[in-house]
């Protein structure tokens, strides 16, 4: 087949929105001048992006392959049915349903399918890792159920499994949830399984971040154990910004209706191929590779941190991130993140479990690996990183600011996001 026009057009959009296509070339450049650090974050690569930006857009698939609301649907077929395939193959799962729109859509409709209103979960702590969709008082989950939390041991820093157990034994909750968006730790899935056998709930593991490391086998997997599995495809997975849901096949048709009708409408083709497309990139050796030398940086990154003062929370990391504890060298997470970016690193201010600075300040930093190990840099690289972050943080001066971002430029040039072809 030789169709140039898939439906991405630059030259296209420049004519007909100049303004637009400025603002994609400028977040092209932010992304190849300065170094992304924001653990949520990687680069996709161009085969997702075609995808995402194809035909696939304009089809309206309500329903799945072979059972569709709508005509003309064989086509899309092919890539949900791929995508499903793939997913299964993969995570060595029962059931994928590769239709939720994000990580956070793919949390509504667990919630959808296993509770009703006014039920109880458990969940971790918002402030010790978890995630506002894990019942934070701002969100539906906390207006529409009753989340009860655990959150981790003030020593090890890590989950504290007696409190979840004896949480899980007073308040008989229908599910309990594990995961969040900023634990460096692995997670005993067998002994939350365990917790959730003794009370009879359904385990749900919020994969989101780790979930791209249990694809390229360089951490343990939550499927075996878990009922289901919810999970975003855009971060260390590098995929397009979406959701997936994985389960056993005794809930796989409750989790169908859960996502659609239930939650949402019609299912974003463009996005599933995509979806497709990332999962086989996750089947490559180089894949696997890439998964392994994320974990390799962040746990060097960490320890080079550590070398500069900071402390790591937990004392390091078996994942792609780290937080980073700044009260020793008396800066703030907000300063940090402010010294950082005007440096040219892109990271996040973050709380610290048992943080005494309020959220919007916060005592620590979250460091993470995807898209510096996706551009190629190893862990020689990963300790200039560290001396650059030391330098930022540690002063109020523009002009090192603007002597470090040269650095940060100069090491980013041999290592460019998206090379030009
Ligand atoms: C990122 C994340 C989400 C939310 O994903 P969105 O795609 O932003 O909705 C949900 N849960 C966890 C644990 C996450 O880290």
């Amino acid at each position: 087949m030789s169709e140039t026009f898939i439906g991405s057009d630059f030259n296209e959009l420049q004519a007909s929105d100049p303004e637009i296509a400025d603002v994609l070339v400028n977040e092209l450049s932010r992304l190849r001048n300065g170094l992304q650090l924001i653990a949520s974050e990687n680069f996709t690569s161009p085969s997702v992006l075609t995808a995402l930006g194809s035909t696939l857009s304009n089809k309206y698939a309500e329903g799945y392959p072979g059972k569709r609301y709508y005509g003309g649907c064989e086509v899309v077929d092919v890539a949900e049915t791929l995508g499903i395939e793939r997913a299964k193959k993969l995570f060595d799962a029962d059931h994928a349903n590769l239709q939720p729109h994000s990580g956070a859509s793919a949390n509504i409709a667990v919630f959808g399918a296993f509770l009703n209103p006014g039920d109880t979960f458990l969940a971790m702590a918002l402030p010790h890792g978890g995630h506002l969709t894990h019942g934070a008082s701002v969100s539906y989950s906390s207006k529409w159920f009753n989340p009860v939390h655990y959150g981790v041991a003030e020593g090890s820093e890590d989950i504290d499994y007696d409190q979840l157990r004896a949480l899980a034994r007073e308040h008989k909750p229908k599910l309990i949830l594990a995961g969040g968006s900023a634990i460096p730790r692995l997670i005993d899935f067998k002994a939350i399984r365990e917790i959730c056998d003794e009370v009879g709930a359904i385990m749900h593991v919020d994969a989101a971040h780790f979930i791209g490391l249990v694809a390229g086998k360089a951490i343990p997997s939550p499927v075996p154990y878990a009922d289901v599995v919810s999970f975003t495809t855009h971060k260390v997975l590098r995929g397009p910004r979406s959701g997936m849901i994985l389960s056993k096949a005794e809930h796989a048709a409750t989790i169908d209706k859960a996502v659609f009708p239930m939650m949402q409408g019609g299912p974003m083709m463009h996005v599933i191929a995509a979806k497709a497309v990332a999962l086989k990139e996750c089947m490559t050796p180089e894949y696997q590779a890439y998964a392994k030398n994320v974990i390799e940086n962040a746990q060097v990154l960490t320890s080079e941190l550590v070398g500069h003062g900071l402390r790591a929370v937990t004392g390091g990391t078996d994942t792609h991130l780290a937080l980073l504890d700044l009260q020793g060298i008396g800066v703030t997470g907000k300063e940090a993140e402010a010294r950082s970016g005007a440096s040219g690193i892109v990271l996040n201010k973050n709380s610290i479990p048992y943080d005494p600075a309020p959220p919007s300040v916060s005592s620590g930093i979250r460091i993470g690996t995807p898209s510096v190990t996706t551009q190629g840099m190893g862990t020689e690289e990963m300790k200039q990183v560290a001396s650059f972050i030391a330098r930022a943080i540690n002063t109020d001066s523009a002009s090192e600011h603007a002597a470090v971002k040269e650095e940060v430029n100069a090491l980013v040039s041999k290592f460019p996001a998206y090379p030009r072809p």
